[in-house]
C-alpha cells in the first residue's frame, strides 16, 4: 500500500529506508573506513540521544513514510543499551523491520536480547577468514574468533543474517569462493561490496575496485559445475541477489562504483549527531539536533523541513562518475555509516 505522506525528491525516487548511526566511536580500525589515528570524536553532548533518535524515527515513520529503519554506526555495539532503542524503535506503529550492521565483536552475548526486542535482521561485516589478514585489515584486531561466534550464534537464533564483504583487489579478493562455500554451506546471504572512495586512510583508487562483472566472472570459473542465476527482488535493494542452479546459497552484489543505483535509492541518513543526509556521496547536511535542542520547533515544523531536505536530494555518484570526479572529498564512511 502506497503511503501518501512519502517524500519524493526531484529525480521521482520515494524515501522508505532510514540509516541511524547511533556512535561515530569503533573499536576497529578498518583500512577502507576508519583513519588510524582518529581522536576527533564527537563529545557525548553532541550525539543525539536515544530519546532524540526515537522523537526523529517516529516523525518518519508516522509521518514522512518511512518503511525500515537500519541502526549504525561508527559501531553500534560500543554505545550501551543499544538494545533498548531497538525495542523502543521497533514498537513504532507502521515500522516495517528494524536491522542493524555490526562488525561482530562484542554483539555475540547480545544476539538473542536483540531478537527479543524486536531486531529482524542483522549484518555482520567480515572481510577475510584469515586471522592474520583479519588483523592486517582491521587496524591490529585479533577477532576473525569472536566474529565468527557471533555469526554463528545469530545462525543459531534464526536471525536473518547477511555477512558484508568489502573486497579489495590485493587484499582479499582471493577469498571470494571461500565466501561463496560459506554461503552455499551455511544457507546465509553474503554481500560483497565493491570498495567505495568514502576511506578515512587514502588508499581508495580505481585499481583497488574489483567490478561486480569480475567477481561474478571468478565465481562463475571456481563453480564450473553450477551457474549463478539472479534471484528477482526489490529494485530498490542496492544488493544484485544471485543463488546457484541447484539452490544453494544467496550471493549478493553491491555495485555502488560500476553498476550505481542511483535511479532506484529509497534511503536516506542520520548521523550521530543529528544530521541528515540524503546522498552517501554529497557533503550537504541538514542540522536536526538543533531543531529538536531548542525545544520551541514543532513536529509540524520539524517535518516541513526534513520533507524539503529530502526533494533536494542529490542525483548522486552517477553524476560524480560522468564528471570524473571520483575521489572528491567525501564523507567517511564512519561518519555516514554505510
Ligand atoms: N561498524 C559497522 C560495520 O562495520 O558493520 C557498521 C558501520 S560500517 C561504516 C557499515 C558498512 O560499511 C560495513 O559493512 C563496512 O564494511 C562498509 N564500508 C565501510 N567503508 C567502506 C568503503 N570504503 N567501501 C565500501 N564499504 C564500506
Ligand atoms: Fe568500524 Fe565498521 Fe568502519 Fe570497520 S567499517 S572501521 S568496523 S565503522
Amino acid at each position: 500500500m502506497e503511503n501518501n505522506d512519502h517524500v519524493v525528491d526531484s529525480y521521482g525516487r520515494i524515501a522508505k529506508k532510514l540509516r541511524i548511526s547511533i556512535t561515530d566511536r569503533c573499536n576497529m580500525r578498518c583500512v577502507y573506513c576508519m583513519p588510524s589515528n582518529n581522536t576527533n570524536w564527537l563529545d557525548n553532548e553532541n550525539l543525539l540521544s536515544y530519546e532524540q533518535i526515537i522523537r526523529l524515527a517516529k516523525i518518519f515513520v508516522l509521518s514522512l513514510g518511512i518503511e525500515k529503519i537500519k541502526i549504525t554506526g561508527g559501531e553500534p555495539t560500543v554505545r550501551s543499551n543499544v538494545e533498548n532503542l531497538v525495542k523502543s524503535l521497533s514498537s513504532i506503529e507502521g515500522l516495517r523491520s528494524v536491522s542493524m550492521t555490526t562488525n561482530g565483536l562484542l554483539i555475540k552475548d547480545k544476539i538473542k536480547i536483540l531478537k527479543d526486542c524486536g531486531l529482524e535482521s542483522l549484518n555482520i561485516s567480515l572481510d577475510t577468514f584469515k586471522p592474520d589478514r583479519f588483523k592486517a585489515m582491521s587496524g591490529g584486531i585479533d577477532g576473525l574468533y569472536k566474529v565468527m561466534d557471533a555469526i554463528n550464534t545469530a545462525l543459531d537464533e534464526n536471525l536473518q543474517l547477511r555477512v558484508n564483504v568489502v573486497i579489495m583487489r590485493g587484499w582479499n579478493d582471493d577469498e571470494i569462493p571461500r565466501f561463496v562455500k560459506f554461503s552455499r554451506e551455511t544457507g546465509c546471504t553474503v554481500k560483497f561490496i565493491e570498495f567505495m572512495p568514502l576511506d578515512g586512510t587514502g588508499i581508495w583508487a580505481e585499481e583497488v575496485v574489483v567490478s561486480k562483472r569480475e567477481m561474478m566472472d571468478r565465481i562463475n570459473k571456481d563453480f564450473i559445475y553450477h551457474h549463478l542465476l539472479p534471484i528477482n527482488n526489490d529494485k530498490s535493494d542496492p544488493a544484485r541477489l544471485y543463488t546457484f542452479d541447484d539452490g544453494k546459497g544467496v550471493i549478493g552484489f553491491i555495485p555502488s562504483i560500476t553498476e550505481p543505483f542511483c535511479q532506484n535509492c529509497d534511503r536516506v541518513r542520520i548521523t550521530a549527531d543529528g544530521k541528515l543526509y540524503t546522498c552517501l556521496f554529497d557533503n550537504s547536511s541538514y542540522n536536526l539536533k538543533c531543531l529538536l535542542e531548542d525545544g520551541k520547533k514543532s513536529d509540524d515544523e520539524i517535518i516541513k523541513y526534513i520533507r524539503s531536505s529530502i526533494q533536494k536530494k542529490p542525483e548522486g555518484i552517477i553524476k560524480i562518475i560522468k564528471t570524473k570526479s571520483l575521489r572528491p572529498t567525501l564523507n567517511m564512511m564512519h561518519t555516514i555509516g554505510g
